[in-house]
């Protein structure tokens, strides 16, 4: 008895029922269709200067809206994407859809903002990562420092050596790089030397109790106290409460982002929020 139910228990979790649900198999499927049809788009969340209040930047946050399933998580499909070779084409998407939309909005006077794009592992993996988006820079006509690269700090620990002359590549186009979700993954302070990257973006995990729990004070402390002696910006992710604000920029962190100042936006909202936010033109 024990032993039939041993077997059809062993059955059932064939290897492809284990790593691909009914579900994960349609979005495959229909992913294939998406970017053709239409159902990705870009969002934008604006980051902000601590100092000042200024906006600098943009982050472009990836969404498909699945004509039956609705709203997809780029959690749940960025995954498979890099699972069926079709993140390759996606990422040079989102790249050019970003340069696009700056280039839209240089025209309608939003001052010059920066747009950061996140790369999946998959894309940094490709040998011809800086080539390609050198490529696709150059279609756009903007300088390199007005895109950012945004590689997690696990991706770049995957394989460190790797990553270090793949990031060389980038910085020798003047590309600007940040290292996301930082504080999660791993990375030993000799490689986060020989990364040379510009900003360290403060995983939220580390923001979201920062009133509530000291060891998350200290960490991201240490994080920005770290960023400053090598020379790197720090900016905190996942900011939705003044308090966090408040004690962030009282502690020397750089830029921010998260609910507080904006969720992600699409293009025109994104577009009012900036205009209605620039400061007022002095009276002449
Ligand atoms: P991420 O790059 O770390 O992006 C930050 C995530 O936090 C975004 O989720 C954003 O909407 C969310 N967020 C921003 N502010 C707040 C806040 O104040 N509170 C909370 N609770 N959340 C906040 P989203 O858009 O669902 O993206 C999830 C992840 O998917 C991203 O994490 C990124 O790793 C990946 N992703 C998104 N777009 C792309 C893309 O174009 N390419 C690749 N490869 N990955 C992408
Ligand atoms: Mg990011
Ligand atoms: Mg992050
Ligand atoms: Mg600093």
């Amino acid at each position: 008895q024990a032993k039939q139910e041993g077997r059809s228990t062993f059955r059932f979790f064939t290897p492809a029922l284990r790593t691909h649900s009914s579900r994960t198999l349609r979005l495959r499927n229909d992913l294939r269709l998406a970017l053709e049809r239409g159902q990705l788009a870009l969002v934008y969340q604006p980051q902000v200067r601590l100092a000042d209040g200024k906006m600098l930047g943009v982050e472009a946050l990836l969404r498909w809206q699945h004509p039956e399933l609705g709203p997809i998580s780029p959690a749940e499909f960025i995954p498979i994407a890099e699972t069926c070779g079709l993140i390759l084409p996606i990422g040079d998407w989102v790249l050019r859809q970003g340069l696009q939309q700056l280039q839209r909005w240089d025209a309608a006077g939003l001052g010059a903002l920066t747009v950061a794009v996140n790369l999946s592992a998959v894309q940094f993996r490709d040998l011809r990562l800086a080539e390609r988006i050198g490529q696709l820079l150059h279609e756009s006509g903007l300088p390199a420092q007005r895109l950012e690269i945004e590689l997690t700090e696990s991706c770049a620990m995957i394989n460190p050596q790797g990553s270090i002359n793949t990031l060389e590549g980038l910085r020798q186009l003047q590309i600007p790089i940040a290292i996301d979700d930082f504080g999660t993954g791993y990375s030993s302070l000799s490689y986060l030397k020989r990364f040379k990257v510009g900003r360290l973006k403060i995983d939220q995990s580390f923001v979201r109790d920062l009133h509530l729990d000291p060891d998350d004070r200290a960490i991201v402390r240490a994080i920005i106290g770290l960023a400053d002696h090598l020379g790197m910006r720090t900016v905190a992710e996942g900011v939705e409460t003044a308090e966090q604000l408040a004690w962030l920029r009282e502690h020397g962190c750089d830029e921010a982002q998260g609910y507080f100042f904006s969720r992600p936006l699409s293009p025109e909202a994104m577009q009012a929020w900036a205009l209605a936010r620039a400061p007022q033109q002095p009276a002449v």
